[in-house]
């Protein structure tokens, strides 16, 4: 038979295991049973390119991952290749179908059968049973409709030894050709986070660490200069974790290691593991989701406010690690008011970056199937997206997302984080008004540095009028237009002023200079006329 594997991806550096995963563990006689080719592509190429090739391919059959966002763009490609090719079977797996499989069989009758669960032990099976039709399907995890178009569903797979699988690395498929890998150093989670899928009932199972050294090193040969390690909740074994941090601080900053932690769970030897480490050796995602514990305990996680932002606290001072935060919108008695708190507590602790996301009620997820008691509403559709709650009204979700647009414009580009923190730190009403005018302002806009700045300026200009300097001082120093908003506010200097200039260079002829008057200071700022950089060198404030 003729196998594609379509390989859907979010980006060109985004790449899922999935694949690679199920074929390392194909003996070489099993693979021989077949002929497998593999179309690997990003969203950016588009339904035509990616329905060409397959078509182009001829497969019998052709396998499929599906999550959140590659699901309507690959069915898209999946039912023209269908038209194209009528007899070609397609069986699908991903995320998408942890939860109820039927309705989309039955509305979708071009899917052979979908997979729900871990694949990795039942696919060698499979593959010596897939020249026979529905036989093939008679194991745990695949869904279908039998001949008679009665549903059947043989319950959820779970890999029994993840430790004893075969690495990816050792898949002709692994993605060596990306930025950086993905290495999953263990499998389930000790948390039960109802919006999560990784959320359930799994036994936590590790490849062992002797393992993960040699591993580790293999993928350090490859020049690779990025791990993520896929790994629930990192930090949840203390010494397990600070024996991984040993490890990874081998590398000595070469290799940047990413890590999903728990931010209540800092333990001293954890603690004495990462201060040790290089500078560069980790990245940390913070999971918070929110920091208002009925919020927190509706979902199953029972973490203390205080005990979160201390370990947030402690992780920033570190100052050599990057941590990255998250929030969640949408969560059940999450109102707008708490969100926007947050974000307030957050960026006076002065994260590397802050994500904002609008909840998603994911297939197979407790909060999924409890949305209705919690009045939940949600896109059927994925990304699955709520869209109004009890706590937060339809718009509160919109302008969550305008904030999250704005945190990401103004607060995770370090260019501007320093300008945003200052202006919500001494304005508690400023995130809330600014967002309200951003929602209209930025209204098919191209959100470029200029735009930006006209923006955030033209708002203080209207409502906060004293914290208009901060903006326009902002503005001179990277360098924007000097003939819109506040740059026509400067003033040249020039050589034949009078003028007293700070920071005149008498020994070169390469500089300009620029000021910004107001009443009892005068900002200056100096800019190099040949270099491609408009940033300005050099910033005095002159007090008078
Ligand atoms: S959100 Fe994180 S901690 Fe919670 S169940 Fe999922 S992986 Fe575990």
């Amino acid at each position: 038979m003729k196998v594609l594997w379509l390989d859907i991806n979010s980006s060109y550096s985004h790449s899922s295991l999935a694949i690679p995963a199920m074929d390392a563990q194909l003996s070489a006689s099993v693979k021989e049973m077949h002929s497998w080719e593999i179309l690997s592509g990003s969203l950016k190429m588009g339904i035509s390119w990616f329905t060409q090739r397959a078509v182009e391919y001829s497969p019998d059959i052709i396998l499929s991952t599906l999550w959140l966002f590659n699901h309507s763009f690959a069915m898209e490609v999946l039912s023209r290749v269908h038209s194209l090719i009528p007899g070609v079977r397609i069986v699908l797996g991903g995320p998408e179908f942890l939860g109820e499989n039927e309705g989309f069989l039955i509305k979708n009758r071009f899917i052979e059968a979908v997979f729900r669960g871990e694949g990795e032990e039942v696919f060698p099976e499979f593959v010596k049973r897939m020249g026979e039709t529905t036989d093939c399907y008679e194991m745990d995890g695949f869904c279908y409709l039998d001949k008679n178009g009665k549903y059947r569903d043989n319950g959820t797979a779970q890999v029994k030894s993840f430790h004893k699988l075969l690495p990816p690395e050792q898949s002709i498929y692994f993605p060596w050709d990306k930025p950086f890998v993905q290495l999953e150093t263990s499998r389930g989670c000790f948390n039960r986070c109802a919006f999560c899928i990784s959320g359930n009932q799994r036994i936590i199972d590790e490849v062992p660490l002797a393992e993960m050294e040699i591993r580790i090193e293999k993928i350090h040969k490859r020049g690779i200069k990025e791990i993520r390690i896929l790994d629930r909740t990192f930090n949840a074994n203390t010494i397990r974790a600070s024996k991984m941090v040993r490890l990874f601080s081998k590398y000595n900053g070469e290799i940047e290691f990413h890590t999903e932690i728990h931010p209540s769970f800092m333990e001293s030897e954890f603690r004495d593991s990462i201060e040790k480490a290089p500078a560069g050796t980790l990245h940390f995602e913070a999971g918070i989701q929110s920091f208002q514990e009925k919020t927190l305990a509706s979902c199953n996680r029972y973490d203390k406010k205080e005990k979160t932002i201390n370990g947030i606290k402690y992780l920033s001072s570190l100052e050599k690690h990057q941590v990255h935060t998250d929030l969640i919108a949408g969560l059940p008695f999450y109102t707008y008011q708490q969100l926007i708190d947050d974000l307030h507590i957050l960026i006076e602790i002065n994260p590397a970056e802050i994500q904002l996301e609008s909840l998603k009620l994911l297939p197979g997820t407790e909060l999924r199937k409890k949305a209705g008691e919690y009045g939940i509403k949600f896109s059927q559709l994925p990304p699955y997206e709520v869209l109004e709650t009890p706590d937060i009204s339809h718009t509160g979700l919109i302008k969550a997302h305008f904030l999250s647009v704005i945190i990401d414009l103004y607060y995770n580009n370090p260019e501007w984080r320093g300008l945003l923190t200052g202006l919500v730190t001494r304005n508690n009403s400023f995130l809330e008004k600014f967002t309200d005018h951003f929602f209209y302002a930025a209204y098919g806009k191209s959100l470029n540095n200029e735009n930006k700045g006209l923006i955030i300026w033209n708002f203080c200009n209207s409502y906060f009028p004293a914290e208009t300097e901060a903006v326009s001082i902002k503005w001179m120093e990277i360098g924007l237009s000097f003939t819109k908003g506040p740059g026509a506010e400067s003033i040249p200097w020039k050589y034949s002023d009078m003028l007293h200039n700070p920071l005149f260079d008498k020994g070169s002829r390469e500089h300009t200079y620029r000021y910004l008057e107001y009443p009892g200071r005068r900002h200056w700022f100096s800019y190099n006329r040949k270099t491609n950089s408009s940033k300005s060198l050099a910033k005095f404030t002159e007090l008078f």
